[in-house]
């Protein structure tokens, strides 16, 4: 299996780039933004972004993959990556553009990345049946990257780009894709229904498990949002089903009250995010919580 078509790109960089150490694998991360990004837009985020009072060389990935499935050359393969920490000495990086939390990549996207993965497998001798040929972000260190979709379809990709490597083209019937949570509104009367509805009770919010999405549960959703410091829609998207899900995770370690969120980790941008405008919009995401948990407060002593 050759390697799939790569668009070049010839980026300049701050300083001169060094070899890695070792390449026993590619290392996945999504871009955790707008689905229109491009790797040059990620070269200019990365070569702007200041961090302990020097600035990035350049684009820290080598290869960038866009939902039209076209795989663009980062920085150059030779050199070490900027992508995962003490990865970097050990695998490629590769950014899939978009957020993967609770939803996957296009199929062509998918697609370029098992490609991608079967060629580099095979010019670098990985062994496919070792889960260290594809490894998540968070393999290498504490992050969400790439997105808990991605990052449990990792597998899957890993089997493909098996097949392709043995000259098969294996079809997305026999590699499902995982179900992504649907959004739920009034109205709503599917199973996941009740599933809401159990977590929401687990969390200490009463409402009647009855799988259907009524005034009640919409306002019991409300309230959940106020206390995560999510905007009050009633709506159950994936932001929502995240919080939801870290909550209940929260319940389930501590045993103890759940607080509204305060995880360090929240506070730190997402790739390809601008960290001012991530810190900002994280600021007020907080400030509208603590203003509803006020809110609350004032209620209950009135
Ligand atoms: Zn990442």
């Amino acid at each position: 299996m050759a390697m799939p078509p790569i668009v070049e790109r010839t980026y300049s960089f701050r300083r001169g780039l060094g070899p890695r150490r070792a390449t026993h694998g590619l290392t996945v991360h999504h871009s955790a933004g707008s689905v229109s990004v491009t790797a040059d837009d990620i070269h200019v985020m990365h070569r702007n972004r200041l961090e302990g009072g020097s600035y990035w060389s350049g684009i820290g990935y080598h290869f960038v993959i866009t939902p039209d499935g076209t795989i663009t050359r980062g920085r150059p393969e030779w050199a070490r990556g900027a992508h995962a920490g003490p990865g970097n000495d050990t695998h490629l990086g590769v950014c899939v553009v978009g957020t993967y939390t609770h939803h996957l990549p296009t199929e062509r996207a998918l697609r370029s990345l098992a490609r991608l993965l079967a060629g580099l497998a095979e010019k670098y001798a990985w062994d496919l049946s070792h889960k260290v040929s594809v490894t998540p972000h968070s393999y290498h260190m504490s992050t969400a990257c790439p997105g808990d979709a991605l990052r449990a379809y990792l597998p899957t990709i890993r089997a493909m780009a098996k097949a392709i490597a043995a000259g098969q083209d294996p079809s997305f019937d026999d590699n499902p894709l995982p179900e992504v949570k649907p959004v739920l509104t009034v109205g709503a009367r599917v199973p996941e229904v009740r599933e809401l509805q159990q977590t929401l009770v687990e969390l200490g919010i009463e409402v009647e498990v009855d799988g259907d999405f009524g005034p009640e549960t919409k306002a019991a959703v409300q309230e959940f949002q106020g206390r995560s410091g999510l905007v009050r829609d009633g709506i159950v998207g994936p932001r929502t089903w995240e919080a939801l899900d870290e909550a209940l995770g929260r319940v389930h370690e501590e045993d103890g009250p759940v607080l509204p969120d305060d995880e360090d980790e929240q506070w730190a941008p997402d790739e390809g995010e601008d960290e001012q405008e991530s810190i900002s919009k994280r600021m007020r995401d907080l400030l509208v919580g603590l203003i509803e948990i006020a809110d609350e407060l004032e209620e209950e002593r009135a």
